[in-house]
């Protein structure tokens, strides 16, 4: 039976990511050994580091004075090392979930923190509008999309630089890179595996703050060393190199908006119509394209165990809500084809018809 991947993270990668470094895994380029045991500063893998940063810049599009940098420890670690380098006094930040609330408990060790809104009130479910973000803070840190609550944020508009954790939405769409001071993401959502994490940043906004780095929290250590200060890992930044790739073969991040928002219409339809399911989050226009969060009506609530082994066994994986939301969530990524979004309709129109 054919296994449809909605797996929130790790998650699903193109097939070509997969053959690549599969073969590399074995042969690196030509050079009988595994990409895993080459050194990272052999002109092999060199290369590959250089060929995925450069795609980075023209996919995004990022101006010149940005550097992008493959690093380790995850976006958990951007947490902390956001504010380490870039907050002078104060930061605001938009609490739009679990990632933000993490996001800013990080930020308290560094300096005044002010969360200019929140929706943790009906546990998060919408976003926040019409806040206001004061004029003397470093940055505003938001979420661009909300893996766990199935919400996602057009880039705000704000007069102060923007940092922004885009963990599970990066290359969904296209992004004015310019707004930014910082832009990361752990890879293992829609770029890679999980051990990269990227890293887009401005030049020109670090080394403004008194307070001592560590050198490895600091960005300009990996700014100026390539991204290569100390081991990078390898074989996920292989990995991301293939999708890069892909996506550029595909039409890039234009491409990439437009199929999403086809993608994603077929699964919030069939929620609308089927009598069984309605989405979480009530604004269309807080939609993620990434993520689709949705539980059972409450005249149906006592199936949802039962769609959920049902659905298991027609092939679709991982569609079991996050524990804080319960339900169901289908993550729908840029590698998902729109045939694996039917399948799981399908299978919600053959449940509807049992009932
Ligand atoms: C998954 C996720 C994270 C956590 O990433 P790690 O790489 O596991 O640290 C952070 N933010 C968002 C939006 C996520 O989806």
């Amino acid at each position: 039976m054919k296994k449809h991947n909605f797996y929130a993270g790790p998650s699903i990668l193109p097939e070509f990511t997969k053959e690549k470094t599969a073969e590399a895994a074995l042969n690196f380029a030509g050079t009988g050994l595994s990409v895993m045991e080459v050194s990272h500063r052999s002109k092999e893998f060199v290369a590959v580091m250089d060929e995925a940063q450069a795609l980075v810049k023209e996919l995004l599009k990022v101006p010149d004075g940005y550097a992008v940098l493959f690093l380790q420890g995850g976006a958990s670690t951007q947490f902390l090392m956001a504010p380490y380098n870039l907050m002078d006094k104060k930061a605001a930040y938009l609490n739009t979930g679990a990632w933000s609330k993490k996001a800013i408990k990080e930020a308290h060790f560094f300096g005044e923190v002010v969360e200019v809104a929140s929706s943790a009130d009906t546990v998060y479910n919408y976003i926040p509008k019409g806040y206001t973000v004061p004029s003397d803070v470093s940055y505003f840190h938001y979420t661009s999309n909300n893996t766990i609550y199935g919400t996602q944020i057009p880039t705000p508009n704000v007069d102060v630089p923007l940092v922004a954790d885009m963990s599970s939405d990066i290359f969904s769409r296209p992004l004015d890179v310019s707004k930014y001071d910082l832009i990361y993401a752990g890879a293992q959502k829609n770029l890679g595996p999980s051990g990269a994490t990227l890293v887009i940043v401005k030049e020109e906004a670090l080394g403004k703050i008194d307070r001592p780095i560590p050198t490895m929290l600091d960005y300009r250590t990996h700014i100026n060393a390539g991204s290569m200060f100390n081991t990078p890992a390898t074989l996920p930044v292989f990995a991301c190199l293939q999708t890069l790739r892909w996506l550029k073969e595909n039409g890039g991040v234009e491409a990439m908006e437009k199929k999403n928002i086809e993608k994603a219409k077929v699964l919030y339809d069939e929620i609308d119509r089927n009598k069984l399911f309605k989405c979480t989050v009530d604004a269309v226009e807080d939609h993620s394209l990434m993520n689709v969060t949705f539980v059972m009506t409450p005249e149906f609530a006592e199936f949802e165990k039962e769609f959920l082994e049902y659905a298991t066994s027609k092939g679709m994986l991982g569609i079991k809500g996050h524990r804080s939301v319960g339900g169901f969530r289908a993550s729908i990524y840029n590698a998902m084809p729109v045939e694996s979004i039917q399948a799981l309709v399908d299978t919600m129109r053959e449940f509807e018809n049992l009932k």
